[in-house]
């Protein structure tokens, strides 16, 4: 039997949702690769990939099947039980990475969320209520619950919901002796975004890394890595620590873990996880079935030496193509970031318009982000085909063109 469906409107959203988002003018309903569909079937060209979490583009056929194959075997059982997806990922994980441990939960928040209750447990265990210390950076971002906006180094973020959470200190990023002047027997963690991605997409200095976790050494802290925007092969490694050497004691993905599906995850050793103990935290449908055989299926597709290396390639493809428009345009004055997070950074005279310049691109068919208001961001597919990435940069173009010359 089907059912027919109401038609829906942008103007809908004004009516009848919470107004915490200004979504643009027209509705995508239907994806394909690096394409994307509107209602009135016009069809853009997807650079902003969801913000960093369509890794593998609009339905991949690896996820559709990985996701069908799910819905029709089993959804959801609760961390009553264990379920076979969430073990085959952990599985994954633990043989990818540094970590012995996985943490299962539905976004880059709640990851973070878990990482801070690690690390002052960890403290708390081991040396007292008065290691409770966390030091995060300025300008850093690490999600919306009061704890992670707390941690997060903008105020705007966490300011006007009543008492903070207290504890937590900010120092400005890249910045190796503001960190040293700050840390304390009392820190419990150091917590560092590779590279900050809301803020600008800044890549972090691997001194400064080397030197954060030789601190958190020196101190007995735990550090870090919030990987939520760089996990997952956006950097062409499959986390930035690995391309940066540097190894944290907790990392978090998010984001691109589910190539669209809504997974988080908080990676440790063994040393550290047993401080979360039966009963010390959990959330429902963390390590759902569904979510975990799609990030399965991403992991498999993402994690091999052709996808990593030809994320290395495509980002030399848009950087040398981004360059020469903010050459010609006087747009942008220096194009950042690694692997496919690229940030480029606007000129004196378009400061502040990085909202304009995705209004024009998106005129032209072309969907790009912003990372604060000085910055335009790409964080497109990273199986985006080269045919595509020069239709829209070349999309791009024409919408800067018309920007800086109307
Ligand atoms: C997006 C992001 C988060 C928050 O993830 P949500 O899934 O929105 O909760 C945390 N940290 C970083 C670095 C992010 O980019």
């Amino acid at each position: 039997m089907s059912v027919e469906q109401a038609p829906v409107q942008r103007a809908d959203f004004d009516q009848v949702m919470v107004p915490n988002y200004s979504p643009a003018a027209f509705i995508p309903v239907r994806g394909e690769g690096s394409r994307v569909w509107d209602q009135s079937g016009r069809e853009l060209i997807d650079f902003a990939g969801g913000i960093a979490v369509n890794a593998l583009g609009h339905c991949h056929p690896a996820l559709v099947k990985a996701l069908t194959e799910q819905a029709n075997t089993l959804w959801h059982v609760s961390n009553v039980f264990t379920n076979e997806p969430a073990l085959r990922l952990a599985h994954k994980l633990v043989d990818a990475t540094f970590a012995e441990r996985a943490f299962f939960c539905n976004s880059g928040a709640e990851a973070n969320e878990a990482a801070f209750k690690l690390a002052r447990r960890v403290a708390h265990d081991r040396f007292g209520p008065e290691k409770h210390e966390i030091i995060a950076t300025v300008n850093s971002f690490h999600g919306r619950t009061l704890f992670t906006v707390s941690v997060g180094g903008q105020p705007k973020y966490s300011d006007g919901f009543g008492p903070k959470i207290t504890g937590i200190s900010h120092v400005p990023y890249n910045d190796l002796e503001a960190l040293k002047a700050q840390i304390s027997d009392k820190t419990c963690a150091v917590v560092i975004e590779p590279i900050q991605g809301e803020s600008g997409v800044v890549p972090a200095d691997k001194a400064y890394l080397e030197g954060a976790r030789k601190l958190c050494d020196e101190h007995n802290a735990l550090l870090i890595f919030d990987e939520v925007q760089t996990g997952v092969g956006r950097t062409g490694s499959l986390y930035a620590y690995q391309h940066y050497g540097v190894t944290p004691d907790i990392l978090t993905s998010a984001k691109s873990l589910g190539g669209g599906f809504p997974i988080g995850a908080m990676l440790t050793t063994t040393d550290l996880a047993k401080h979360l103990a039966v009963g010390t935290h959990g959330t429902t449908y963390g390590g759902n079935p569904l979510a975990c055989a799609v990030a399965c299926a991403v992991l498999d597709v993402v994690n091999t030496p052709e996808t990593l290396a030809g994320i290395k390639a495509k980002h030399e493809r848009f950087k040398a193509r981004l360059e020469k428009i903010g050459q010609q345009s006087g747009l942008f004055t220096q194009v950042r970031g690694v692997g496919l997070l690229i940030g480029c950074v606007l000129s004196d005279a378009w400061k502040g318009k990085a909202k304009d310049i995705l209004n024009a691109a998106e005129k032209e068919g072309v969907m790009v982000l912003q990372a604060g208001p000085d910055v335009v961001r790409f964080a497109p597919s990273l199986v985006v085909e080269d045919a595509d990435i020069d239709e829209g940069l070349a999309r791009f173009e024409r919408a800067v063109v018309k920007l800086t010359q109307g």
